[in-house]
This record gives structure tokens, sequence and C-alpha cells, in this order.
């Protein structure tokens, strides 16, 4: 066992010295959103979780960076890109709540002397409410009273190349809203966590065909049963691993252009 207590990127398995003495050092600080939600009969509950914590330590090993612990809740699951509330499992935060997490966590990071955030998102729907509690933050700290805060907002599949894209889907992207529990978050678990996926359990309702618009209170009836909103056919751990070093690679590029 070589490796010592401060090998890690972890920043909650640190002491608070060496907590400090990174920041000090200029570390870039990382805060992974996820969600708890369903994600297929093949899949664990988890995807949204260990997905953009992944990247986010990949990231922060190679930039000096330290990792929050994730934000395992998400925003309110949507049945066109979540499968919504319909299904067991799924835990949800308001997106009121969750906009007050991110702030508060920023504030307190910004109080610490923290100036270089990086919010990593795995969960399609948080996006309206991390930006809205990066911009509740940034009231509360003062806009010109930022003393050199940078914050980036990122959603890990954004950082995935076009070519990587053509390789994985020949016949065409279906675009990420209908990646839920398909190919891509698939072969990113398989990759890292492959005791949590049982491709034999992998349904075959899918792609979802959903309508223009949104009904309430009864969701739309158009989400398949099996929570899958595209097709698992063809996932694998390679097509992962090309995934997570997309993701990893573009992370470290915007850190190294607007941190440098
Ligand atoms: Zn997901
Ligand atoms: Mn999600």
């Amino acid at each position: 066992m070589d490796q010592t207590m401060t090998d890690t990127v972890f920043y909650a398995e640190l002491p608070w010295p060496e907590v400090e003495a990174r920041i000090a050092a200029g570390a870039p600080v990382f805060l992974p959103l996820g969600a708890t939600e369903q994600h297929g009969r093949h899949m664990a509950l988890n995807v949204d979780v260990v997905l953009p914590t992944a990247v986010a330590a990949r990231a922060a090993a190679e930039v000096g960076g330290l990792v929050l612990p994730t934000l395992a809740y998400g925003n309110r699951s949507q049945p066109k890109t979540g499968g919504g509330p319909g299904f067991p499992g799924t835990v949800n935060l308001t997106a009121q709540t969750f906009a007050l997490i991110v702030r508060d966590v920023i504030c307190d990071l910004f109080r610490q002397k923290v100036r270089k955030i990086v919010t990593v998102n795995g969960h399609y729907e948080n996006i309206g409410p991390t930006i809205e509690g990066i911009e509740l933050a940034l009231d509360a700290i003062g806009r010109d009273r930022t003393d050199g805060l940078v914050i980036l907002r990122v959603d890990h599949w954004d950082m995935v190349q076009p070519e990587t894209l053509e390789r994985i889907f020949p016949d065409g992207y279906p675009g990420i809203e209908l990646e839920h529990a398909s190919v891509i978050e698939t072969s990113m678990m398989m990759a890292l966590r492959p005791e949590l996926v049982d491709l034999t359990k992998a349904a075959h309702d899918g792609p979802a065909a959903f309508l223009p618009y949104d009904r309430y209170p009864k969701p739309c009836a158009e989400v398949p049963p099996s929570g899958v909103l595209s097709l698992t056919e063809g996932s694998s751990a390679e097509k992962g691993e090309w995934l997570l070093a997309d993701c990893t690679a573009g992370i470290i590029a915007a850190v190294a252009r607007e941190f440098n």
C-alpha cells in the first residue's frame, strides 16, 4: 500500500491543513452535481453521481485540483430527459433547493479563499438550477467584490468530440436528451463500474417518440416503460473509455484556458 492519505484528489478525504494548503497553492475546486434517478432496469440509480465524479477526479488529478463531495440529489427528473417522477427510485430536489445548495457551497468556498471553481454536471435537469445557483452566489458575494473568482460550469457530455460521437453513432447521434440510460451513459458505467451494469436486463422498448409539448400533472405516456429513452445496443466499456477521455481532456483544456 503505497498510497498515503494526501495522495487523494477528494477534498473530504483530506485533513483541513492539507485542504488549506492546496487552496492556497491555487488548486481548482471541482463540484460534481449528480442525481439519484432511475437509469433503466440494467443500471444502478447512481449513474449521474458516478460519471461526473469520475470525470472530475480524472481532471483534478491532472491539474492539481480537489473534488468536493458530489451532490447526489438532482433537480426534478423530467419524463423527456430522465424518465420523470413516475419511476420508483428517483429522488428529486426542487429547482429552488438545488440552486440554493449550489449558491451556498460556492459562497462558503469563496469565504475560504477558493477562487477557481468548476461545477461538473451529470444530470440534464440540473443545468438551469446550477446557472441560477451560480448567479445567486455572485449576487451574494457582490459582483464588484469577486476578487478574481472564476466559476466554470461544465456538462460532461458537452466535452465529447464530434469525431467520437461519429464513431459511436455511425447512423446518427440521437442527442443528449434522449441518451438517458442509453449508449453513452451505459458505456461510461461499463468502463467505470461494470458491477453496476447488467446488460442482460437491458430492455428494447425505445427510442422514445415524444410529442412536442409537456403535460401536467399526468406526464406524457410516451416514456418507454424500461426508463431507457433511446437504445442500449452497442454499449461497451471501450466506448466508455473514449467518452471519459474526451470529457477529461475537455475539462483540462478549459481549466488551462480559464485559470492560467
Ligand atoms: Zn443519467
Ligand atoms: Mn439524469
